[in-house]
């Protein structure tokens, strides 16, 4: 998942239990968790009473079990050991992020829980044309229960780090830090040539330096800065070794003091505090700067900003106080600028690995800044249910996911071998952050690493829409826009692998019910007849009508016609004129039908009543939040429809009794 700056920012944070913790019982109940961490695996049989989450967006399970067979994921090892594991768990329809987490959270598929996607059809149909969606995390209504709603029916507080949230829950006496909804501009990269400044001024209070200073100038948002390269008289290094950053040409209102230094081990001491920026909508937010190259001649620089984001309100709660690392949130790596080319040649293009060297060190500190918060959230926030998120590895696979998957005609081993090391660093920080909350593990708590889907190779796109034009049942106007009036059937931009059909229920539509089946008739043939050369590209149609029920799909905000491709193939949204097939630099993805093998992932549960060693088989992520529940003893979220796990389970409960114990708690 890559949020992107979304204007429509919705914000909800409760705190009503926040002051009741106060800093001077903290250290105790921390060394008192730490303790317990070092005994042995819980013992079968025990019930737990809380529940640590970890969600590893888009964990390719095959990727997982080399790293695992060569002992470079210690602490997923560990945890797999000890716990009930599964390797081919289904997503959901379509396997994306917004669909997967809403499906996780509260037990059902996209067709009850309304989050068909990553953006979603408006409601209601006769009020939105097929062409109007809403963003799935923030905006479109969850309408399912979430885990937490439903724990909380149990007199049980959740906190949610980071995990992607939803218009419209339930979420009272729950504690969310929802960074992604905070981000508030794009990140960005100033060098010497695009920051030279054309009129420099004498600065006052100018800081010391052995060499005449080199003034540059940049904005972010709407806050200028000032910079000055400098020659520090109490650094060694040779030539300019220095950059000052200030609001204003004064020494004294300096708000970084930046060193360069490669990209590498320990490069996260070279970032900036945050600094305030005022962005171009008017927001105060912060950054974070590092400077991965300076010119001794001061010739060239290279510095990087994160996204500007607008700070978690923590401050007016409680005694424990936030650290501004915790406060400024960051969310993702570079992958924007990497993809751009903007960090240098990529090692595909025949980079030398310095522009994956310095996106690496941004996965890192994305990485530290979430394990901060996790950090502090699960020592000083009163939590039975306490969820975390990271965006890796998905973020990761998407880049690389394309040169390490055999079965595309693309795949060059040497390529492979050069990537593999890299994508393993981002598992491997994805393990770190697993290390760290496990070791703050209480001994009453299960302990549950989900994902929401995995990720197939990609070298083909394909334009449904020139299919959908050329059969007559698609038509654009003279701006090149739908034309509603003369349009059946789109792929809309929206991008989920599913058709909407313009039907008469829907404002603008066109369509019929009495049309409705010899419509699909044609778009299955039309559809499945597609060729890349002799090669079908349409795998398999599904009709939402009558087969929804059966695969989770449809619904008044799902699509009517769900497309699998063929592996390898991905969708391309564009409506203007082209080509049906395109190639593309092979690229990691998601979205595809759950049932194909690249899309499953996986699930681990862990502690007091799981039995250690055990391979589940037949999971599905719908299953996970039921089983969760049934571990801590509280209700299952009310439109779960997954089921609960008891193979993972120490003891065979009573499954005459289940029910009750689900539904008569409180
Ligand atoms: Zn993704």
């Amino acid at each position: 998942m890559i949020f992107t700056f979304n204007k429509r920012l919705n914000f909800s944070l409760k705190f009503s239990l926040w002051g009741r913790h106060s800093g001077a019982v903290q250290w105790p109940i921390t060394a008192f968790a730490l303790l317990l961490w070092c005994i042995p695996a819980a013992v079968g049989g025990q019930t737990a009473t809380r529940a640590i989450v970890l969600a590893w967006d888009g964990t390719v399970p095959d990727f997982a079990h080399a790293m695992l067979r060569a002992g470079k994921l210690p602490n997923l090892a560990k945890l797999i050991e000890g716990g009930a594991f599964a390797d081919d768990v289904i997503p959901v329809f379509p396997s994306k992020t917004a669909s997967g987490f809403a499906s996780l959270i509260t037990g059902a598929p996209p067709n009850i829980t309304g989050i068909s996607g990553n953006r979603v059809p408006r409601a209601p149909r006769d009020q939105f044309t097929i062409l109007e969606s809403l963003a799935g995390f923030s905006a479109a209504p969850l309408q399912a229960e979430s885990i937490w709603a439903a724990a909380r029916r149990a007199g049980k507080k959740s906190v949610v780090s980071h995990i992607p949230t939803f218009a419209g829950e339930l979420a009272e006496d729950t504690v969310r830090f929802s960074g992604y909804t905070l981000i508030a501009g794009r990140d960005g990269i100033v060098t010497k040539n695009a920051a030279r400044s054309t009129t420099p001024a004498p600065w006052r209070n100018s800081p010391p330096s052995a060499a005449l200073p080199i003034e540059i100038r940049f904005s972010i948002g709407k806050s200028k800065f000032f910079g000055l390269l400098i020659d520090d008289p109490h650094d060694d290094q040779a030539g300019y070794d220095t950059l000052v950053l200030a609001a204003a040409r004064d020494g004294d209102a300096i708000q970084a003091r930046l060193k360069p230094a490669p990209p590498g081990v320990g490069g996260e001491l070279f970032w900036s505090r945050p600094i305030a920026i005022k962005t171009a909508g008017n927001q105060d937010a912060k950054s974070y700067f590092r400077l991965f190259d300076l010119k001794p001649d001061g010739g060239d620089l290279f510095l990087y900003y994160t996204r500007p984001v607008r700070d978690l309100p923590l401050d007016a709660h409680g005694d424990a106080v936030a650290s501004p690392t915790v406060r400024t949130f960051v969310g993702n790596g570079a992958t924007i600028l990497f993809q751009q080319g903007a960090f240098g040649r990529t090692i595909p293009n025949g980079g030398s690995g310095n522009a994956e060297a310095r996106y690496l060190e941004t996965v890192a500190f994305a990485q530290h800044q979430l394990t901060e918060t996790h950090r502090w959230a699960i020592d000083n926030v009163p939590w039975d249910l306490f969820l975390a998120y990271t965006p890796f590895p998905d973020e990761a696979e998407h880049l690389w996911r394309g040169h390490l998957d055999t079965s595309l005609s693309t795949y060059r081993q040497d390529l492979a071998e050069r990537v593999r090391p890299l994508l393993e660093r981002v598992y491997r920080s994805s393990d770190d952050l697993l290390g760290l909350l496990l070791s703050k593990r209480p001994a009453d708590a299960v302990f549950a690493l989900v994902s929401d889907h995995g990720l197939q190779g990609i070298h083909k796109r394909v334009a449904l829409n020139q299919a959908l034009q050329q059969a007559d049942l698609l038509a654009l106007d003279a701006q090149g826009r739908v034309d509603l009036t003369r349009t059946k059937a789109l792929y809309p931009a929206i991008n989920n692998g599913y058709l909407l059909i313009n039907s008469k229920d829907r404002k603008g539509g066109i369509v019929g019910s009495d049309e409705r089946d010899e419509l699909i008739l044609k778009i299955r043939a039309l559809l499945l007849a597609l060729r890349d050369g002799e090669r079908p590209i349409v795998k398999s149609v599904y009709d939402a009508k009558t087969d929804g029920p059966d695969m989770g799909i449809g619904g008044e905000v799902g699509g009517d016609i769900y497309v699998e491709l063929a592996p390898g193939y991905d969708f391309d949204p564009r409506i203007a004129a082209g080509i049906l097939v395109s190639e593309t630099q092979p690229y990691g993805s998601h979205g595809a039908n759950p049932a194909q093998p690249a899309m499953h992932t996986l699930m681990v549960f862990n502690g007091p009543g799981v039995q250690a060693g055990q391979k589940l088989k037949n999971v599905r992520i719908i299953d996970f939040a039921p089983t969760l529940a049934w571990l801590v003893n509280f209700p299952k979220p009310k439109d779960a429809t997954g089921r609960v796990l008891f193979e993972a389970m120490a003891e065979q409960p009573d499954r005459e009794r289940s029910p009750e114990r689900i539904d008569a708690t409180p």
